[in-house]
């Protein structure tokens, strides 16, 4: 069964139709990924797949269920979460606390270090901060654990975009361009971790301009434009499709 299905997804903004029809299918544990030009409705998908915008028609299975009408918030605890191209990390939280507000269990009262708790809250909190620090850890993230999240490089806050999302412990991760002004170390540091957690069994949807960066990790590619699927398949196959050339080379 598919982890992830998506049929027919339309979704307009006024007259213009941003996503077109759109269908595809992820399997457990599968990396697919997704080109295409600036405005072909990649992102506005990826709104569609997580439930920030809900399409205007089609229909978006997960294991199965109809989940086309679910708020992100109930797709993310069944396991469907997302990252944004722009990062939007709290950029006067340190890193530490924008992982700790990612996670659906925590309190207002966590963060501002309310004298009353019970003894339960404290001790539920203690299992965050030690989850968050694992997170961390993983990212190579601890140096910077106290640091605002405002002052770190692009690739940093893209790393630190994917740990607010690991704190949901999710099944499945659509990532937006998490290469975008990304320098090359840490285009290949990022490529490592989402290596490692496909390792684990995690399946992703990665939209990317980096071609080569992400050929390297889909093992499947979809090109989209003006909303519509406009190639897909083998990675290196579908990028010398001549329809993709021409799209690529603005035909
Ligand atoms: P991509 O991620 O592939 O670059 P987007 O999904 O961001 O493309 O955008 C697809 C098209 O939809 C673009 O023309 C964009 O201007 C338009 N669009 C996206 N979001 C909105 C919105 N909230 N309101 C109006 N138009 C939008
Ligand atoms: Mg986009």
């Amino acid at each position: 069964m598919s982890l992830l299905q998506a049929q027919d997804i339309t979704r307009r903004f006024g007259g213009f139709t941003a996503v077109d029809g759109v269908s595809l299918s992820l399997a457990p544990a599968e990396v697919l990924g997704i080109a295409g030009t600036n405005g072909a409705g990649k992102s506005t998908l990826f709104a569609s797949l997580a439930g920030q915008q809900l399409p205007d028609s089609g229909q978006i299975r997960w294991l199965g269920q109809d989940i086309s009408q679910a708020p992100p918030h109930q797709r993310a605890r069944a396991g469907l979460v997302r990252t944004f191209q722009v990062p939007r990390e709290f950029k006067s939280l340190s890193v530490l606390d924008n992982l700790l507000v990612a996670a659906p269990q925590v309190r207002a009262e966590t963060l501002l270090g309310t004298f009353w708790t019970s003894s339960a809250a404290r001790q539920q909190e203690r299992a965050l901060v030690e989850k968050a620090e694992q997170v961390l850890e993983f990212l190579n993230l601890s140096r910077v654990r106290d640091t605002l999240a405002g002052g770190l490089s692009g690739g940093q806050k893209k790393l630190v975009e994917l740990g607010r999302v690991l704190m949901l412990e999710p099944r499945c991760i659509l990532l937006d361009e998490p290469f975008a002004g990304v320098n090359p170390v840490l285009i290949d540091e990022i490529s490592e971790r989402i290596r490692q957690l496909h390792a684990r069994g995690l399946a992703f949807i990665i939209i990317e301009h980096h071609l080569q960066a992400l050929k390297a990790l889909a093992g499947r590619l979809i090109v989209m434009d003006r909303g519509r699927i406009l190639a897909e398949g083998e990675p290196e196959a579908v990028l010398n499709d001549a329809r993709v050339q021409e799209a690529y080379m603005g035909g």
